[in-house]
């Protein structure tokens, strides 16, 4: 075809080829949940429907995207990882981390009744998308280690928070001056004696989040015939190495 004299524009474009051999994480996460959640009355501090459409979503963007190997998510973000090898879009970090960001939020909304049944959406979210490189198995080990970590503080702080709130009448104000420079330990201990609730036995997906992995389920037990490799979401601790051996699919990817 030919050029047009205004052609030379495409050159203003910055390279952003992701160097080769690593691992690409693309993390999404809500903009502003705290207010979408408080508007959309989420049941605090876990609103089950929403972080089931969460899962739904991630489980339609590792559908479109085969080359993720793994995706966790907690709260309102989802962290999806793509085989070191991966040659999508060439690797260009704009055009991967906007798919996954734009399908997600999309996925989302599509989704949203689903989930909330009659609740109205009332202004369309949007979630924000990055892109991070991790050369070593080591180094994508210990991000999703981080991402786990991160829930767990987060959900002991804000099952005491809410429990402070919902069952002694605090205000938000009085039960963060209650919690204010707390251990985990004293956390656990205000949640036994004063709720009775051995915060162990709270539900695993709100402790732990959910990891989606592509597994080959078993189609007919006669026939030994298995499904195409399909998103199944499962709660488990990825920080242990037992989860490693057990899916070492994964790494070697
Ligand atoms: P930002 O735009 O910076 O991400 P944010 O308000 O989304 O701001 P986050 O740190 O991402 O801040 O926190 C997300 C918030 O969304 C949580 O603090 C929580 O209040 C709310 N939230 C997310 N998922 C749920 C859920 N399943 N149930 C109840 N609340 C939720
Ligand atoms: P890519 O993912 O690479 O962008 P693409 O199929 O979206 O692939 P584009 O070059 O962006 O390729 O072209 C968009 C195509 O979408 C057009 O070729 C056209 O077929 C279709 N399209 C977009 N808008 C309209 C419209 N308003 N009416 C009819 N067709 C449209
Ligand atoms: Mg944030
Ligand atoms: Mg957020
Ligand atoms: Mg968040
Ligand atoms: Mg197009």
């Amino acid at each position: 075809m030919a050029q047009s004299k205004f052609e030379y524009v495409r050159n203003f474009e910055v390279e952003d080829r992701l160097l080769p051999n690593c691992w690409i994480v693309v993390r999404v996460d809500g903009k502003n949940f705290s207010k979408f959640s408080d508007l959309h009355e989420f049941t605090k501090p876990n609103d089950r429907r929403a972080l089931h459409l969460m899962n739904h979503a991630a489980i339609i963007v590792m559908r479109n995207y085969k080359d993720i190997v793994m995706a966790y998510g907690q709260s309102d973000e989802y962290s999806f990882v793509f085989r070191k090898s991966t040659e999508l879009y060439n690797r260009r970090a704009s055009k991967i981390m906007t798919n996954v960001g734009s399908l997600f939020t999309a996925a989302y909304c599509v989704n949203w009744k689903k989930y909330f049944d009659s609740k109205e959406m009332k202004y369309p979210p949007s979630f924000d998308a990055r892109t991070v490189l991790y050369p070593t198995d080591t180094n994508l080990r210990d991000y999703l280690s981080w991402r786990q970590a991160d829930v767990h503080i987060n959900n002991l702080y804000n099952t005491c928070f809410w429990n402070l709130v919902q069952k002694k009448n605090m205000t938000g104000q009085e039960a963060e001056v209650r919690l204010r420079g707390t251990v985990s330990a004293d956390k656990n201990e205000i949640l036994f004696s004063e709720f009775g609730i051995n915060y162990n036995n709270e539900p695993q997906m709100f402790r732990k989040g959910t990891t989606i992995l592509c597994k080959r389920l078993i189609k007919s037990e006669e026939k030994g015939s298995y499904t195409k490799p399909e998103p199944v979401p499962i709660v488990e601790d990825i920080i242990s190495d037992t989860f490693w051996i057990t899916h070492d699919e994964i790494l070697s990817e």
